[in-house]
């Protein structure tokens, strides 16, 4: 089977200021990849190449097995985008913004309803967009990117300043989209949801991607494990670290509560984001 989105050595430079430096990757179908990186890394530069609205000076890039360079109308029948909120029409109802994207596809009679229902923007359908607060805004992109049963899925911070309910319909959609078969590529900068989402995160700093995997193997490749044993000692509670892959843990721990009053025990992973620093230098 092809990849869904196969991505090979794409460059961009915006005057002198090169923005991407040969980036590499592919997503499956079905995969959710997401990119992690700080502002101004270059992931909002690499999506739009892949969505057609910038070229790429040079490498190539393949959607569902065609060529992608630029704008080129039959593969973005296939793409579900979801960018910035100015891809809404506000003085329009979500039901009429949806209508109209639904056209400009070609879509003789969309589930409108349906995909409504499942943003939890229906009862509000009919209501102007202007009048929506910022989560539901993004719940109708997603909604919008949904519009032509997308088979490959482009997600620009899809997430980004929600509250945690509306973050999380959000996560539950981009995961059904993704047992349903949609390829999906998304960007944040929160490593929690990188790492709750993703099935591999890509890790982009200065337009170069640093890592590439499933979180789990980052964090057992360059991430450290360790015990934290917090015991009662003074009239405070002290707290101790115990790494967990190094050869003497047993003795360590040992040492750690022997004749010590243990007020909690537990086991710390090394989260995206310091293996991020440790990678990169820089935080996210
Ligand atoms: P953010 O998380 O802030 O969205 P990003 O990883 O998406 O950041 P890009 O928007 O791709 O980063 O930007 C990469 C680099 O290209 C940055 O140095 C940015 O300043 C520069 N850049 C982006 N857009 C333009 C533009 N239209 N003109 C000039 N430089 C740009």
């Amino acid at each position: 089977m092809h990849a869904a989105i196969q991505v090979d050595s794409i460059q961009y430079s915006y005057g002198s200021h090169q923005a991407v430096k040969g980036i590499s990757f592919m997503v499956a179908p079905g995969e959710v990849l997401g990119f992690l990186g700080p502002n101004g890394a270059g992931k909002s530069t690499t999506l739009k190449m892949l969505t057609g609205q910038l070229v790429p000076a040079g490498g190539t890039i393949h959607i569902l097995g065609q060529a992608v360079r630029g704008h080129s109308s039959a593969i973005h029948a296939r793409m579900g985008v979801s960018f910035e909120e100015k891809n809404l029409y506000h003085q329009m109802s979500a039901e009429e913004n949806l209508r109209f994207f639904a056209s400009l596809f070609g879509i003789k009679q969309p589930d409108i309803d349906g995909l409504l229902e499942q943003v939890d923007l229906l009862k509000r359908k009919k209501d102007r967009v202007s009048a929506y607060s910022k989560g539901m805004k993004q719940r109708l992109m997603i909604a919008r990117a949904l519009i032509n049963d997308p088979a490959v899925l482009f997600l620009d911070e899809p997430t980004d300043g929600l509250d945690p309910v509306s973050a999380q319909a959000i996560q539950n959609i981009i995961r059904q989209r993704a047992a349903a078969g949609t390829a999906i590529l998304l960007t944040t900068h929160d490593m929690m949801e990188a790492d709750k989402l993703s099935d591999r995160v890509a890790f982009i700093n200065e337009g170069l991607i640093h890592a590439i995997d499933t979180p789990e193997a980052l964090k057992l490749k360059h991430g450290q494990r360790a015990v934290v044993v917090r015991v009662r000692r003074g009239g405070g509670i002290e707290e101790i670290q115990v790494p967990l892959d190094a050869a003497a843990t047993g003795d360590s721990l040992k040492r750690a509560v022997d004749g010590q009053e243990v007020v909690t025990v537990h086991t710390k992973e090394a989260s995206l984001e310091e293996i991020f620093i440790t990678m990169t230098g820089r935080g996210l």
